[in-house]
């Protein structure tokens, strides 16, 4: 059968089927593998086939499950499952750098993927050079013939700024730079990332994969050449393998993946209509909504801006604490894309460590609020918005 589009691939991708033909994919809860035999051992460390294991850090038949189903949604040939996106994002970017090497990467990042490029690949002799993401000719500028690793998230978190992937590939392969995307926030089900000619796409599955805020988990997706080499070296050694539970868990989200996603981004997209030149708001930002300043580069990447929209209360923290304080049913949490809506306040919790010229740098204000869309009605949502914004 021809290549299977995203939905089926989401449901029946990667299945493997022990003897006993359960329908429901298995979980292994093992740590080890046995051999029937002395050879057969030694042979398993020379060389494991498509089915045979050898240690759980190394992988497991569900993790494995788990890995070829999100590469097949991805477009890669390969996975490699983590146990939580930032051991994906601190994997893939330890795994191919090495002192005297130079990355370029945009400024506007999860704060922990900022910790791991500055922090840790700093102190290991890496040479790290921030560009505004948004900016094409910032990236022509910063990127050498020593640039050895690009990272980006192909919309930033939480101001929700698109980067032109194209041109960033275009740029970063020129200089036989890889190119490695944080692609949590656009969602596997609207990534485009692959398709770009990205060499790595990593998600936190913690967020839209999971989606019911159960599990930590996370993934690297590419090339044979890059997961079963370099990757898959460096996650094995360290120990940053997923746990069989997790990969399970993920399996069966990764089912109603799609549902969920394009449930939630529908109502991004109508909150993001509905509130724009709200009274209690100065900024309404949401990729593809026309307002957004990226809008065209946004609708030219994906249909969809993902499931979190952006919205600046007018005055300040004390309006947005109000406004958080009075909702009745969305949650205040730091966590994204679940089930449940959440709003969150970067200012003070995400990235309340950022110094105040960072903030203002990436326009996270006093009166940010990110809001993460849920399942509830969408209507509901924003009767419970509404009526917390008049409140201010
Ligand atoms: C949440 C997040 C991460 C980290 O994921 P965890 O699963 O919490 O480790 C990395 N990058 C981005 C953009 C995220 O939103």
């Amino acid at each position: 059968m021809a290549k299977w589009s995203k939905r089926t691939a989401a449901v029946h991708g990667g299945t493997r089927r022990s003897q006993y033909g359960e329908l429901s994919e298995a979980m292994f809860m093992t740590q080890a593998f046995c051999y029937p035999s002395a050879e057969a051992a030694e042979a398993r460390f020379v060389e494991a086939g498509d089915d045979e294991f050898i240690y759980a850090r190394y992988g497991n038949p569900t993790n494995r499950m788990f890995e070829d189903r999100i590469a097949g949604l991805e477009g890669t040939e390969d996975g490699f499952a983590c146990t939580s996106g930032m051991a994906a994002v601190s994997g893939a970017l330890m795994a191919l750098t090495k002192a005297g090497d130079h990355v370029v990467s945009s400024r506007a990042l999860f704060g922990s993927c900022l910790y791991v490029l500055e922090e840790v690949l700093g102190r290991f002799g890496v040479e790290i050079t921030l560009v505004d993401g948004t900016d094409n000719a910032a990236w022509d500028a910063a990127i050498r013939p020593d640039t050895r690793l690009v990272f980006l998230e192909s919309i930033s978190n939480p101001t929700l700024e698109v980067v032109d992937l194209a041109h960033v590939v275009k740029v970063a392969h020129a200089n036989d730079a890889l190119v490695v995307v944080d692609n949590a926030m656009i969602t596997p089900v609207f990534s485009y990332a692959a398709d770009m000619g990205a060499d790595l796409v990593v998600y936190s599955t913690t967020k839209h994969v999971d989606g019911q805020g159960r599990m930590l988990g996370g993934a690297i997706c590419g090339s044979k050449e890059l997961i079963r080499g370099p990757i898959e070296t460096y996650m094995k050694h360290t120990g940053g393998a997923i746990n069989p539970f997790a990969a399970w868990t993920h399996l069966k989200a990764l089912e109603t993946m799609d549902l969920r996603v394009r449930a939630q981004s529908a109502t991004a997209a109508l909150l993001a209509e509905r509130l724009s030149g709200h009274e209690k708001l100065s900024a309404v930002r949401f990729p593809t909504d026309p307002n957004h300043p990226q809008y065209a580069l946004a609708m030219r990447q994906a249909p969809s801006g993902g499931t979190v929209l952006a919205f600046e209360v007018k005055g300040g923290k004390e309006a947005a604490f109000k406004f958080q304080n009075a909702l009745e049913f969305v949650i205040i949490s730091n966590n994204f894309a679940d089930a449940k809506s959440i709003a969150t306040h970067p200012a003070t919790t995400t990235h309340q460590r950022l110094p105040q010229d960072q903030k203002d740098l990436l326009g996270i204000s006093d009166g940010l609020i990110r809001f993460s869309c849920g399942l509830e009605d969408p209507e509901d949502i924003l009767a419970d918005i509404e009526q917390a914004l008049s409140v201010i």
